[in-house]
């Protein structure tokens, strides 16, 4: 079972099946389904009970839709197979794949392949899903041979996708639960609900807000004590997904094996801290986690003052005695409370102190 959350959902005064007396009288399901390694929770508002319950079981029914089609955990998912015709030229795909690999490499090429699906060869050089090994130079060269989103080709017409590169493999492991996220949401829209947070793994999706509040009160962990909170905020029609290499890594002789790759350098990210990405949509925040992991703090300010406003970063970096928040565009104005031993960088301070 996966170690505690980087992020945690206070539904404030909200537990399984009860809740505040809202207006509209709306009441809320929760159902909860374990999925793609970790477990996939969706609390849905209804005014009518049934109907919240069969929209959330609806939802989860989505996600695992979406863990057979993209889990690389398993021989028969559409991506498996694809993965299998690497080198043999254009293969056609299903329009849901298609619609996949599109959103994946736009956003490799947005952040300029610090994000990069097509970093399977070193997940599996360094054993990222096994005990963790450090691979020799050849192995570590062979393996980044085979990685670059630059080298696919996603034709149009039938759909087909070209794994170009020998031994590429495609691992949908750092943005398939943002995007089944965001189809579980599509679906909780169909069956009439208007309010739900889901929460996937610690990665969070909300849907408007709970009934007669003005958002979901949700904390970004300590990302050295994950089960203390470090900065608390408010989450609305947007979704929050964090990275960070304590969440799966593991002590390779001295090497820390993080399971976060710099696909340009072919190496785990050797950081300690968290990077929460703030997006309009759930595959989008989840993918960006990882690039800004990647980046780091600066450079991931720098790519959120050229992206749009609806993108945001908060990245938590461990300093003597604490942490240092460096926040900016979407995420702030959301900022409720940081721990007191949580500071923040200047333009951060100053952009708070002008709110
Ligand atoms: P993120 O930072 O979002 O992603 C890190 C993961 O993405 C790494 O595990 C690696 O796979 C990949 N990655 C690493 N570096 C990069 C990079 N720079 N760019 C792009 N990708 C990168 N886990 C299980 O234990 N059992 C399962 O059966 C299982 N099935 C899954 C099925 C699906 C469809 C998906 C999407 C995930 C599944 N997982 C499973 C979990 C998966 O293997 C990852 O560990 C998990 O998604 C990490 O998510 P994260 O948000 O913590 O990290
Ligand atoms: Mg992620």
């Amino acid at each position: 079972m996966r170690a505690p959350m980087l992020l945690t959902a206070w539904l404030l005064g909200l537990s399984a099946g009860r809740a505040p007396a809202p207006e509209g009288s709306a009441v809320v399901a929760v159902r909860a389904r374990y999925l793609m390694g970790t477990t996939c929770r969706v609390t849905a508002w209804h005014e009518e009970a049934d109907r919240a319950g069969r929209a959330a079981a609806a939802a989860l029914d989505e996600v695992a839709a979406v863990e057979a089609l993209l889990s690389t955990w398993r021989d028969d998912s559409e991506l498996s197979r694809l993965n299998r015709r690497a080198g043999e030229g254009p293969v056609e795909v299903s329009a849901d794949l298609a619609a996949f690999l599109d959103v994946a490499l736009r956003v490799a090429a947005a952040t300029g392949g610090a994000f990069d699906p097509t970093v399977g060869p070193l997940v599996d050089a360094w054993d990222l899903r096994g005990e963790g090994r450090v691979p020799d130079a050849d192995e570590l060269a062979a393996a980044r041979a085979a990685v670059g989103f630059d080298a696919v080709r996603l034709h149009d017409g039938p759909s087909a996708l070209d794994l170009t590169a020998p031994g590429a493999r495609l691992d949908a492991g750092a943005v398939g639960k943002g995007w089944a996220l965001d189809r579980a949401a599509e679906v909780l829209r169909d069956h009439g609900v208007s309010a739900a947070l889901l929460d996937f793994g610690g990665q969070l999706l909300a849907v408007g807000a709970p009934p007669g509040a003005d958002g979901f009160r949700v904390a970004i962990a300590d990302p050295l004590a994950r089960e203390r909170p470090a900065v608390l905020l408010v989450l609305r029609d947007a979704s929050i997904a964090t990275s960070a290499q304590s969440e799966r890594g593991r002590r390779v002789g001295e090497d820390l094996v993080g399971h976060v790759i710099d696909p340009r350098t072919g190496r785990p990210v050797p950081v300690l801290g968290s990077a929460t990405a703030w997006a309009p949509t759930a595959a989008e925040a989840d993918a960006l986690s990882t690039a800004f992991l990647v980046l780091g703090p600066a450079a991931s300010a720098a790519w959120v003052a050229g992206h749009p406003d609806d993108r945001g970063v908060a990245w938590l970096e461990p300093t003597d005695g604490g942490l240092t928040l460096h926040a900016r565009g979407a995420i702030v104005p959301g900022l409720l409370r940081l721990r007191d031993d949580v500071t923040t960088d200047a333009a951060l301070a100053a952009a708070r102190r002008s709110r």
